[in-house]
């Protein structure tokens, strides 16, 4: 118990300093690499020169990566609550991942029967389902591929949320570092995107399950009460 107090104090301070942070560092970095893609477009520039702008280009995009899982659990600017049954949420996070799976030769399969609904924030939600779908494609990459699915129901008052993939799978040990700020077994993890999922469903009053089978792939099994 004092081990969860200590946690989400921590996350507190976490999502504070995030707040903070992502905010500032955006714009410059934007700024900075418009003018880089012009300087790129340049004909007087070697082939070295240019190498040197790709480099610097590659490396904002990933500082552009890590402030975007760190903005997605700060607190929102603008708080986006609804009164909804996800349909909305699952219809505009699977524009966004289909083409992030084909990349990675994954298929996705969708389904929804669900009628209930709930109050959150809509979008802290659809963080939370890129992340989780995200990291199941990632999984899967490794492999060379699979299927992700994603199944939103419903059961006893409450929406449930189960993601499905056929990838690399985790052990019991990695099971319990899930969450952890920083942990991340990728070349380019940041290692936020359980954190900030794990935040909002504890925000919700929500549960999350973790089954996974090292080789043969992992389901997370999400219960928000309504
Ligand atoms: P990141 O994706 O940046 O590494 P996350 O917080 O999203 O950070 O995930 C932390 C770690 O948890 C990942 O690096 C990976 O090792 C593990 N993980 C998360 N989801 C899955 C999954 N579906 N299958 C296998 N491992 C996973
Ligand atoms: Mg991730």
């Amino acid at each position: 118990n004092r081990d969860r107090i200590l946690q989400s104090e921590r996350l507190n301070v976490v999502s504070e300093l995030a707040a903070s942070v992502s905010h500032e560092i955006r714009n410059p970095l934007t700024v900075t690499s418009g003018f880089l893609q012009l300087l790129n477009r340049s004909k007087t520039l070697t082939s070295e020169e240019k190498g040197y702008v790709e480099m610097s280009l590659q490396e904002l995009e990933r500082a552009e990566k890590i402030v975007s899982d760190y903005l997605s659990f700060a607190k929102p600017q603008t708080p986006f609550m609804v009164f909804s049954d996800l349909s909305a949420e699952l219809e505009y996070t699977k524009n966004i991942i289909v083409p992030y799976a084909s990349i990675h030769k994954v298929e996705v399969v969708f389904s929804f029967h669900n009628t209930l609904t709930t109050i959150y924030d809509r979008n802290q939600i659809q963080q939370c389902l890129i992340n989780l779908y995200k990291n199941g494609i990632e999984a899967m990459k490794e492999t060379g591929g699979g299927t992700l699915f994603i199944d939103i129901s419903e059961k006893k008052q409450q929406i449930i949320i189960s993601i499905c993939d056929t990838g690399v799978g985790m052990s019991k040990e990695e099971i319990s570092r899930l969450g952890k700020p920083y942990y991340s077994t990728k070349a380019e993890g940041t290692g936020l995107g359980m954190l900030m999922v794990y935040t909002t469903i504890h925000k919700l009053k929500g549960k999350i399950e973790v089954v996974s089978d090292k080789g043969k792939g992992t389901t997370f099994l999400i219960t928000i009460p309504t």
